[in-house]
Parts: C-alpha cells; structure tokens; sequence
C-alpha cells in the first residue's frame, strides 16, 4: 500500500472561502460575521470536489491512502485573535472529517491547530485532543510561525511549545511543521516562506536537545526538508562544529522528510543523503505547483511518481517507506495508520 503523507483539501467547495470572507469581514464589522460554523455543504459537493482532483490523482498515479489536511496557506493564524482562529480550525477539521467518512479508505485527517500570535501553544492542545479522540485524526500540522512570516514565536525547541508536545505524545501523533501564508513581502509563502520554515525547523532541531525531553516526539519536515538535503555537507559540519550528534542520530525516532520537491533529481539527492527510514513519500497533492512542465508534457506533480524509480520493492527494504500494514482482523475503515520509525503502521 501506497500512503502519501501529505495532501491538503485544496480543493474544497467554495462555501468553506465563503465562510472565511466572511469570518474575516466580522473583523471589522461584527455584523457580519457568520452566525453559525455549519456548512452548507452537501455530501455531494464534497464527492465532486474530490473526484476529478485528489481522488482521480490516487487512482492514475497509485497511491492509496493520503494524509490529508486542511489548506496550509488558508490556515493564516495571523488573521484575528484565538477565537478566530479557534473557529476556523474547527469548520476546517470538520470538514476533513467529512472527507474522511465518506473516502475511509482514501484519506486520513490531520487536523489544522488554533494558533494565534503570542497564544501559548498549549491553547491548541484541546483542539488536537478532539479530533484525534473524537474526529479520529492521527496528526496535526504545526505553524511554527503563526505571524505569517514575521517569527515572533520562540524556536520550536522552547519550552513555550513543550504543553503541546506533552499532548502529542500523549496522543501519540505526530506533527508536519508546516507554516501558511505569508504576510511579510520578502518571503512569497510557497517559494520562500515554507522552504525557509523547514529548513529554520531542522536547525532548531540541531542546536538542542529537545529529542532527550521528548524521545516518543515526531516531527515530519515536508517539502523535502526544504534546503536541508542539498545542504547535506553543511548540516554535518555545523552538528560537528558544534559538539552535536550526527544527523542520522539527530534524525532517527523523530525527525522525518517528505519526497515533495517536485523533480527526479531532488528526489535521487534527498534518498542519496538522508537515511532511508526518515523519508516518507509524499506529494502534496494537490498543491503549491499544478502546471504542465513544458519539457516533458507531465505534470510537475507527477514527478512524485519518479520515487518509485528510486526505490527498491523489497521487504523491509526502502520500499518500506511508503508502505502502510494492515494488521489481519482489522476493517480497513477503522485502520489508523501511526508513524513509527518512518514506516506508516497500523496500531496493532
Ligand atoms: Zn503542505
């Protein structure tokens, strides 16, 4: 079995932007702000979203199962107070819930977090707590700058943000660092500001010792790892320089990259130079590039599909790293896949 690790519902039916507008809209003029959080979506428009989109995606290019989000660059924790953000949250984890009762065996919810700017993290923890209790989601995506890309929040290995990481061991779920829009003109949000975050996460990771606090606690770094890997030699040197473990002991239980960088040879130099059991295949569909690239006639989102060139199907082998078991006596329905050393498993 094929699991993408990453995918967001980008394609949602235009009443979920609707309420956002006018979400955002009740900033200034109470008015106007929505006066309930229930959708008017129908199960319908919720297939039709689907069905020419991540669903037919699934099926020509063979991927099973993907992990599926709310819209990363719609989350804008900088938007409002907590309670704007509280309730966005909530209407967009609903509806992946949705999406998931109806596809089970397509997706799995991963929930977007309530943060706000200079909100301690431990506000969040109620909200992961209901949809991994109560929506059955197995993780959540974390804006380790939810000002929108001015980074006013400490570094994701402060005990500012230990009360959540309690919560997400607890939960035992993992976590996609995964920042949104950007409100800063220096940083264009997709180009910039997320391979930025990732590549700024996986030096705090470096510099501190926040896996001997937490060794059940799992960050999965998308984008590739953003410059990590191309980088490869510098990282080393840098733990060297300065007295800490090798990356692969860095990496090992907690750290894990995506294979989304959107061409063959990104994908040849991350399997090249990260060990193998910290990459997870995902593809972000649909995501930040849609077009055809005009020099093969594909498109640039197919390029994912070149992992399975790189990979060896071998049992236990890298293959493994996209494989989900199912657990014999289990109804596929109720299978939650869990992240355990880079292999996606089901609990026994
Ligand atoms: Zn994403």
């Amino acid at each position: 079995m094929i699991i993408d690790c990453h995918g967001h519902y980008t394609t949602a039916p235009g009443e979920l932007q609707k309420f956002r507008d006018a979400q955002i809209a009740g900033l200034k003029d109470p008015a106007l702000t929505p006066s309930s959080t229930r959708l008017n979506i129908s199960d319908e428009q919720i297939r039709e979203s689907l069905e020419n989109a991540q669903l037919k995606l699934q099926r020509e290019r063979g991927t099973d199962l993907t992990i599926f989000s709310p819209r990363a660059s719609a989350m804008a924790h900088h938007i409002g107070a907590e309670p704007t953000s509280l309730s966005w949250s909530r209407v967009c984890n609903d509806l992946i819930r949705r999406v998931c009762a109806l596809y089970p065996d397509n997706f799995a919810g991963v929930c977007q977090l309530p943060q706000s700017p200079g909100v301690p993290p431990a506000n969040s923890a109620a909200e992961l707590e209901r949809c991994v209790r109560e929506l059955g989601f197995i993780g959540c995506n974390l804006n380790p700058d939810p000002s929108g890309g001015h980074w006013t929040s400490p570094p994701l290995t402060d005990r500012y943000w230990y009360p959540l990481y309690e919560k997400m061991v607890e939960l035992d779920v993992p976590a996609m660092v995964h920042v949104s829009s950007s409100c800063n003109a220096n940083f264009h949000a997709t180009g910039a500001h997320y391979i930025n975050a990732d590549t700024t996460a996986f030096m705090q990771f470096l510099t501190a010792d926040l896996f001997k606090d937490f060794p059940a606690l799992r960050f999965i770094i998308p984008h590739g790892g953003g410059a990590v890997p191309f980088h490869w030699g510098r990282y080393r040197g840098l733990a060297q320089d300065l007295k800490r473990p090798p990356l692969e002991e860095l990496m090992k239980n907690n750290v894990f990259f995506d294979t989304c960088v959107y061409h063959q040879p990104g994908i040849e130099l991350l399997l090249k130079v990260v060990p193998i059991d910290n990459i997870l295949f995902g593809s972000e569909m649909v995501g930040a590039v849609r077009g055809i690239d005009p020099r093969t006639g594909h498109a640039l989102l197919r390029r994912h599909q070149a992992l399975h060139r790189c990979v060896t199907p071998e049992p236990r082998g890298p293959g493994e790293v996209v494989r989900r078991q199912r657990p014999q006596g289990i109804p596929k329905a109720t299978c939650r896949p869990r992240l355990t050393r880079g292999r996606m498993r089901c609990p026994p």
